[in-house]
């Protein structure tokens, strides 16, 4: 598809990529009814302009591209530019990897030459539990958006369409947040508290925004409740207000 609002107008998507959303990932029955036709739309757009690969041998499905495309593009809603540009190849292994040189298992990598590996796994079980917080085609996204202006530094294109002044401040106030915020994590971590974002988010700046970015959409009432100012800078750059349209999921359920 070659134009960007063209692609926004249209909805339709087969009847079996509609059961495999109900069924495969909750979270889409809470979105609004346009949010939810946004949605398609950019899976359409996603399926028909990127690469899927299967690696070790597994065949790449609809089931799959689906499931890939609506949690990448949840984060893409609401917005008046394309995003992904860079973006080609999405490559899918059936389970986690072990990275060579550690014992420590792979989920996903987001590379700044347009990759995205991801485990399938992985991908079905985050989909498949949308409030717990973990969910790795959110966090490896989140990379490929941080990485849009050429560095991942927990920083990501701002103020989009703003004229100068406003441009600055959007900057100036996401700065200050993300020096706060992280560094509260790291003391946090430190100390033993418990905290709502994974410690895997203190591992630098870049790893906060993924981390905090899985918390915004799938804790997103935890996350308001006790780190309101970061809530509000992400909701600001995602244009989006998950604490709204998940009230209806019970307290608990956001553990
Ligand atoms: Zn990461």
């Amino acid at each position: 598809m070659n134009n960007w609002f063209e692609t926004l107008r249209t909805g339709d998507i087969p009847i079996q990529w509609e059961e495999t959303l109900q069924r495969g990932s909750p979270i889409y029955r809470f979105l609004s009814e346009s949010d939810r036709r946004e949605l398609r739309s950019y899976i359409l757009w996603f399926i028909g302009s990127k690469k899927f690969e299967g690696c070790a041998g597994l065949v790449i499905t609809d089931e799959i591209r689906v499931l890939v495309a609506a949690q990448a593009c949840l984060l893409l809603l609401h917005r008046e530019t394309p995003c992904y540009e860079r973006l080609r190849l999405i490559r899918v292994y059936p389970g986690a990897s072990y990275a060579q040189s550690s014992t420590e298992r792979v989920l996903g990598e987001s590379w700044q030459h347009g990759v995205v590996e991801l485990a399938w796994d992985s991908v079905r079980g985050g989909a498949a539990n949308p409030f717990d917080g973990d969910n790795v085609v959110l966090h490896e996204f989140a990379h490929q958006l941080d990485d849009e202006d050429g560095k991942t530094d927990g920083t990501p294109l701002l103020g989009r369409g703003l004229t100068y002044p406003e441009h600055a401040g959007v900057y100036t106030a996401w700065a200050r947040m993300l020096s706060t915020e992280y560094d509260d994590l790291r003391q946090d971590i430190e100390r033993g508290r418990k905290t709502v974002m994974d410690s895997y988010g203190g591992s630098n700046h870049a790893e906060f925004f993924a981390v905090t970015t899985e918390c915004f959409f799938e804790k997103p009432q935890q996350l308001l409740k006790k780190h309101p100012h970061l809530y509000a800078e992400l909701k600001r750059f995602y244009r989006q207000d998950p604490a709204a349209w998940c009230a209806e999921a019970p307290e608990d359920a956001t553990a």
